[in-house]
């Protein structure tokens, strides 16, 4: 075989030596070829710039951005740079390590909203009480700007904590959530100018840098008032996120439980949850990413990660547990190791493997470039030598 054959053959075996997310452990979650293409050729784009950063370089996050962009490599790279500068301006990382939202507890009572328990794919499920929304009380108690803040945290908390938990516990990827509003009462008057700045807020931050982490979303308890204001909401909603909604009057439940268990569904929707122990579903935050035994194997990837550097995960680890958290990881539950938990740590092996195929993934596609290089500089040796 010539040089110029075996370096080929050699470049077409590490470009294609990525393996599948089934070898790696984690089920279910076979790559399309079109995706691997696709995102390989972002990653390619990024790489011969150095604009693609070590924590954010992972194939769902990047393929979020191609799927957001109807597969546009371009385009997808233009938004994933428009989002790293909007990272950098807002001090994402930064926030998430030292924001902290006191008036957490206060805030729930006028406008409750938050995580509760995940459905039946293992997906969190987002919960947000939007007719219950009492702004006159809500700003008495924080700002707007606090609440957009609060709001990128939480983003963070899913893309960096819930979705590996819930990785682990499912046993195949998760990298979206189920989502359920309650729009009890609400209609064309229910938002004041503050209401409509907010929400906007947040529908730009979730659309423009956390995008394609809907699975699906349940309006549920809709009037007659609400349907004319979903007519004009439905105008600002691209086609793609519009097909995921549906929207549910008062006879919800049957449709919610065949997306949610009802012991992770609180009781006012149907469910047989109540939290009594933290005042409410509400208060909760319910999940596998507040399971101790979770979090310990989740430390033990980072732990384990010889490259390791201060990631998001860190900083939820260290700064942004809540004291729920800390009083449950007791020395007396870390040492009762269970069955199920012994279990866990086997699949947890099947995500560090990932991590790592992740690291080797940065480091082959440099080499490919070496390689390309190098054929061509061969090739044209042999050409030259036959002139
Ligand atoms: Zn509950």
């Amino acid at each position: 075989m010539s040089s110029f054959k075996l370096l080929r053959s050699l470049s077409k075996k590490v470009w294609s030596g990525r393996g599948t997310p089934e070898e790696h452990g984690i089920k279910g979650d076979a790559h399309e070829p079109k995706d691997v293409q696709a995102v390989n050729l972002m990653r390619e784009a990024l790489f011969q710039k150095g604009e693609l950063p070590e924590d954010l370089n992972d194939f769902h996050t990047l393929l979020r951005f191609l799927r957001m962009r109807g597969y546009d490599v371009l385009k997808a790279k233009d938004s994933f740079l428009k989002c790293l500068k909007w990272r950098e301006e807002f001090g994402v990382y930064k926030l998430a390590k030292e924001f902290e939202f006191e008036e957490y507890g206060e805030v729930q009572r006028s406008y409750p909203h938050g995580f509760h328990g995940v459905d039946k794919c293992g997906r969190p499920v987002y919960i947000e009480r939007i007719g219950a929304l009492d702004l006159e009380t809500l700003l008495q108690k924080t700002t707007l700007d606090r609440l957009v803040k609060h709001h990128v945290c939480q983003q963070e908390k899913t893309s960096h904590l819930r979705f590996p938990a819930c990785t682990i516990t499912a046993n195949k990827k998760i990298a979206s959530i189920t989502a359920i509003i309650d729009v009890t009462g609400v209609g064309t008057s229910s938002f004041s100018k503050p209401a409509r700045y907010l929400f906007t807020e947040f529908h730009k931050i979730d659309s423009n840098y956390y995008p394609e982490t809907l699975s699906c979303l349940f309006i549920v308890n809709a009037g007659s008032g609400f349907r004319i204001l979903w007519k004009l909401i439905k105008t600002f909603i691209d086609a793609r996120t519009s097909a995921k909604i549906q929207v549910l009057g008062n006879d919800f439940k049957s449709k919610l439980v065949e997306a949610i268990d009802p012991s992770n569904l609180p009781d006012f929707l149907g469910g047989e949850c109540k939290c009594p122990d933290h005042g409410g579903c509400m208060f909760s935050d319910k999940g596998p990413w507040n399971d101790p035994s979770i979090l310990e194997l989740l430390q033990t990837v980072e732990a384990k990660d010889e490259d390791k550097h201060t990631t998001v995960e860190d900083v939820w680890f260290s700064a942004q547990s809540t004291p729920d958290n800390r009083n449950e990881q007791t020395s007396k539950e870390r040492a009762n190791i269970t069955l199920s938990q012994k279990f866990d740590r086997l699949q947890v092996t099947a995500a560090i493997t990932e991590q790592k195929i992740r690291a080797v993934e940065a480091a082959v596609e440099e080499t490919k470039q070496v390689l390309q290089k190098l054929s061509r500089q061969i090739n044209d040796i042999i050409n030259h030598n036959k002139d």
